[in-house]
């Protein structure tokens, strides 16, 4: 039997399923005799201080394993254990209700988490899911619950759970862990991607997939199409196993593009680069053969953590990335966009009806000058270690590019006058995302040096869909002939200047896209890593010419259906 879900993190594996179905955690309400309330407040004590000592190893592993940043989530878990509003919620109601410990930590954690719920916070609807996490890791101490997810297997197995949280995740046996399934999560949550940091093949949001199977069943995990194949048949394991085959041999071949040029079959030359959110990634993507960073999101930067980063903290990350990618790989480092659904809780700002189309990025640092100064400088001073651009975010205005760069001018001045080095031929560009910029790119064509279309912000815009309502997903559709004109005019209006233009959006990775966007001219495509070779391979086997003439003519069809039928037909099925 099949079932779909999301797919989370690419690959196949067919093994034995270990189910672990939610309600394992089972305890009973009980009122405490007086004389029982001491030892119940102290066995409570003990099960933090275990919580506590187990994060501490938690987070070595992931700091080791995986970074600093995923490291911070389980700092933030800690917190939660030092604090006396959370904690001394519990050890009241245990007190004065004379309550059992697990029922005092349950009712108290579903009081906080629903007052985060209720926040139209992203950010804080975050906290809820760290702190039923942390509860949860709690509850199981008090309960004397080794729970499968930590049990040593002696066989490789494929996990099939409610939900993974990100200690589960981190916490896998990857030896022994080779997939899993989950019934709830999304492509973008927190165990979905260190699912793909870790290079699991995983799948999740397939809703009841704990009540299909049981521990020992057969199960083929697809994490590459998003299905699950749930006691298949010897015929399916076989079909499997030769697609699992054929995937690592694919990773393989791939792998031997690392040091290969991206180039088109008939010698057009265009560059792959990576997006990153922290200078970690960029070890990554040079691993991955990328030949640049086509985007640097230095919001994560300021993210999860309690005040701004300094100028020293930043000047350190943006040298970081500079050195790894050499001096002669560009890294292009976009200035700080806050706002929309990424939030800085001590950044306090006013609740707004729209937040992306708010007060957010851009508009936003021309506002907050000694916020974007800071980061300003940071940035020219780590220009003298690479090749660094900078990248101003949702331009919509001449006025708005003129007035950074003009700050940019005083940050130079600044620094001149202090006798520090900085690169002066950095190239400045902005992001192509808002419509109306869009539609100006001719004239600030003239005063950026470059574009990067960001097309996950310019589809919701053109389109009037929210880019995380999947109620309107529909019209968030990247093959709208609207979207594709405006691609078109913006990559023009960049050439006609003499001006390079690329892409830092998802559809800059996908391939569908690929061979249009070729098609029309795009200079630099930039990606996840993990993307990279792959897009490399498609590259090497499309021709520059021909397409140009198929971009063409796909900007005359009429939907989104239409251009992804005739690309897929008359381009990458004939390849
Ligand atoms: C974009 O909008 O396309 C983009 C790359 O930026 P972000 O996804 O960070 O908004
Ligand atoms: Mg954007």
């Amino acid at each position: 039997m099949l079932q779909k879900g999301i797919a989370a993190a690419p690959g196949i594996v067919i093994g034995r399923a270990v189910v672990q179905k939610e309600e394992m955690v089972r305890y009973e309400r009980r009122i405490l005799d007086q004389d029982e309330v001491a030892a119940e407040l102290a066995r409570f004590r003990e099960s933090v201080r275990a919580a506590d000592l187990e994060l501490e190893q938690v987070k070595k592993k992931v700091r080791h394993e995986m970074g600093e940043e995923e490291a911070r989530i389980f700092e933030a878990h800690q917190l939660f254990l030092q604090d006396p509003e959370f904690i001394g919620a519990i050890e009241e109601k245990l007190e004065c209700e004379r309550v059992n410990a697990e029922a005092a930590l349950e009712e108290v954690r579903d009081s906080f988490v629903a007052i985060f719920e209720s926040m139209d916070d992203e950010y804080m609807r975050e906290r809820a899911a760290d702190l039923r996490d942390v509860s949860q890791r709690l509850m199981k101490n008090l309960l004397g619950i080794h729970d499968q997810l930590q049990a040593d297997f002696t066989e490789p197995v494929v996990l099939v759970v409610h939900d993974l949280t990100p200690s589960d995740t981190a916490q896998l046996d990857r030896e022994k862990v080779k997939g899993f399934a989950t019934n709830i999560g999304g492509r973008t949550s927190h165990s979905a991607i260190m699912a793909r940091t870790m290079e699991i093949p995983a799948v999740v949001g397939m809703s009841d997939i704990t009540e299909q199977l049981q521990t020992g069943d057969l199960v083929i995990v697809d994490g590459l199409e998003g299905e699950v194949h749930i006691r298949p048949d010897e015929a399916v394991v076989a079909a499997y196993e030769a697609k699992q085959q054929a995937y690592w041999k694919q990773k393989e071949d791939w792998a031997r593009l690392v040091h290969e040029e991206s180039v088109t079959a008939d010698g057009h030359r265009v560059e792959l680069a990576a997006n990153i959110g922290n200078p970690r990634d960029a070890v990554q993507a040079v691993e991955n053969g990328a030949e640049g960073i086509g985007l640097f999101r230095t919001e994560f930067l300021y993210m999860g953590r309690e005040q701004f980063p300094t100028e020293e903290e930043q000047f350190a990350a943006y040298k970081a990335v500079a050195e790894t990618m050499g001096k002669d790989r560009p890294v292009v480092i976009r200035t700080l966009d806050i706002g929309g659904d990424k939030e800085l809780s001590y950044l306090d700002l006013p609740k707004e009806l729209n937040p992306f189309l708010g007060y957010r990025a851009i508009r936003l640092c021309l506002d907050r000058v000694e916020l974007f100064k800071t980061q300003l400088r940071a940035l020219l001073r780590a220009s003298i270690y690479g090749n660094i651009k900078i990248m101003y975010p949702m331009i919509a205005t001449i006025a708005e590019l003129r007035r950074a760069n003009q700050i940019l001018d005083e940050v130079r001045a600044e620094l001149r006058n202090q006798s520090i080095l900085f690169n002066d031929h950095l190239e400045v560009g902005i992001m192509i995302e808002v419509p109306a910029a869009a539609m100006i790119a001719d004239q600030l064509a003239k005063e950026a040096d470059f574009f990067s279309i960001g097309t996950n912000d310019l589809i919701q815009y053109v389109m009037a869909a929210d880019r995380m309502n999947e109620q309107v997903a529909y019209l968030y559709d990247p093959y709208h002939p609207a979207i594709l004109r405006l691609v078109n005019q913006v990559i023009k209006a960049a050439h006609q200047e003499g001006k390079w233009v690329g892409m830092c959006g998802e559809m800059a990775g996908e391939e569908l896209a690929i061979p249009i966007l070729l098609g029309l001219g795009l200079d630099e495509f930039s990606m996840s890593a993990t993307s990279v070779l792959r897009a490399r391979d498609l590259l090497r086997k499309l021709d520059y010419k021909s397409l140009q003439e198929t971009a063409q003519h796909v900007l005359t069809l009429e939907s989104g259906e239409e251009i992804r039928a005739f690309i897929k037909e008359e381009i990458l099925n004939k390849l």
